[in-house]
């Protein structure tokens, strides 16, 4: 097999070469895309609200998914995992859940607007928060961490386990290390992680970990997951209806996952999301090697066009299938607009909700386009669009 998994089947109805993984996956496997329907369908009650037989079918779905998402991110009680509406939300209520006025945390400069945006909040109310610069490839070094969180008493720091604009693969087990040997807790952003990397949080032994459902995991739009350290105490961002617990009246249920699942859960992203961690179960291992050779090809490529400069670790470097390229020859905009109508290819351009980390590479100014294969990716998609982007830039 020379191609990624979903290059055949899946993509045989493909409007576009498409190559905007780090964004969302598409296609979507055609597992995922029978779960979803299968809960909209033959089990479309809602789970957890009543004993007849649809609603407890519609129950152990999302028991299902739970336990097959916490098998893949190597998580023992599938309870410390909440299902949410995606790794915004999911960093959100980590971040919100945790700190409070006077806290310091301890942040990298490559963290996307899902987190620099509710630091900034927090830090209106008295957070106060010290950046961690990362180098030019946008890798993060565990040695700076350490001086910034020796350097004052630290509640918490706060790091990505990968980057959505350079693909880079940041130390977690090592900053984790230092954050924890320092008295401070460690919240992971892991949302271009999951998937392409094979996530085991027992041996990270981070305190919180945001998880993106739609990205690499393959599930629909709309739901993500946040694994909660057993015993860690996370205030919840809402209160309501958890389908048991009603006695309580108006207190908010304490048990996991269900203080934090207030509300009708997102029965059919949930059980897509479940289809997708069960395909990486099954496959991850051939997936992740298929992806990274396809990726190499992509980065190999795109560096050796002239004129193009291309941000991130060297090719022979771990990183996940992302990459950010600049040209002196045209505009990053008009780069991607060219890309899709003429070539049909689908790549975005711009700050991908991470001025920080453009700040960091130093394309703040200029944004960047950015590529990401994954699931439905060929070697053939990657030749075209390095002829593409080469004939553009001719
Ligand atoms: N963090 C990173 C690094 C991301 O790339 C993204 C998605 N662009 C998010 C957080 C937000 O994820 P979601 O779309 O699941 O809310």
């Amino acid at each position: 097999m020379t191609d990624a998994p979903g290059a055949g089947a899946a993509n045989s109805a493909r409007s576009c070469i498409y190559l905007d993984h780090s964004a969302t996956s598409w296609p979507k496997p055609p597992e995922v895309v029978d779960a979803v329907v299968n809960a909209m369908t033959a089990c479309g009650a809602n789970p957890g609200r009543g004993a007849y037989s649809m609603a407890l079918a519609a129950a152990r779905l999302v028991f299902e998914s739970r336990r097959a998402c916490a098998d893949l991110l190597g998580v023992p009680d599938a309870r410390d995992l909440a299902f949410v509406s995606g790794c915004t939300e999911a960093c959100n209520l980590m971040l919100k859940g945790l700190l409070v006025p006077g806290d310091r945390v301890v942040v990298s400069s490559m963290e996307h607007n899902a987190v620099s945006r509710p630091l900034h909040v927090l830090s209106l109310g008295g957070v106060r928060v010290d950046i961690v610069q990362a180098d030019a490839t946008g890798t993060v070094h565990a040695g700076d961490v350490e001086r910034a969180v020796r350097a004052h008493a630290t509640r918490a720091v706060i790091c990505q386990h990968a980057s959505n604009v350079t693909g880079a693969i940041q130390p977690i087990g090592d900053i984790a290390d230092i954050a924890h040997e320092n008295g401070a807790l460690m919240l992971v952003d892991g949302a271009q992680a999951a998937g392409h990397m094979n996530v085991d949080l027992a041996a990270l032994d981070v305190d919180a970990y945001a998880v993106s459902g739609h990205k690499g995991l393959l599930g629909p739009q709309g739901v993500g997951l946040l694994y909660l350290r057993p015993g860690l105490d996370v205030a919840e961002l809402l209160q309501g209806g958890t389908g048991g617990g009603s006695s309580e009246e108006e207190s908010q249920p304490q048990g996991r996952p269900e203080r934090y699942e207030a509300g009708t859960p997102n029965t059919p992203g949930i059980a897509g999301l479940g289809a997708g961690a069960r395909l990486w179960l099954a496959h991850g291992e051939e997936w992740r090697a298929q992806e990274q050779r396809i990726f190499r090809g992509l980065k190999e490529g795109m560096s050796a066009i002239p004129g193009v400069t291309v941000f991130g670790p060297a090719s022979d470097e771990p990183c996940v299938p992302t990459l950010s390229l600049v040209s002196d020859r045209m505009d990053c905009d008009r780069i991607a607009f060219l890309l899709d109508r003429r070539y049909g290819i689908a790549v975005r351009s711009g700050l991908h909700c991470a001025p920080w980390a453009h700040r960091t590479i130093g394309t703040l100014e200029t944004g960047a386009v950015r590529f990401g294969v994954g699931y439905g990716s060929t070697s053939d998609d990657v030749a075209a669009a390095i002829a593409a982007l080469t004939e553009l830039l001719a």
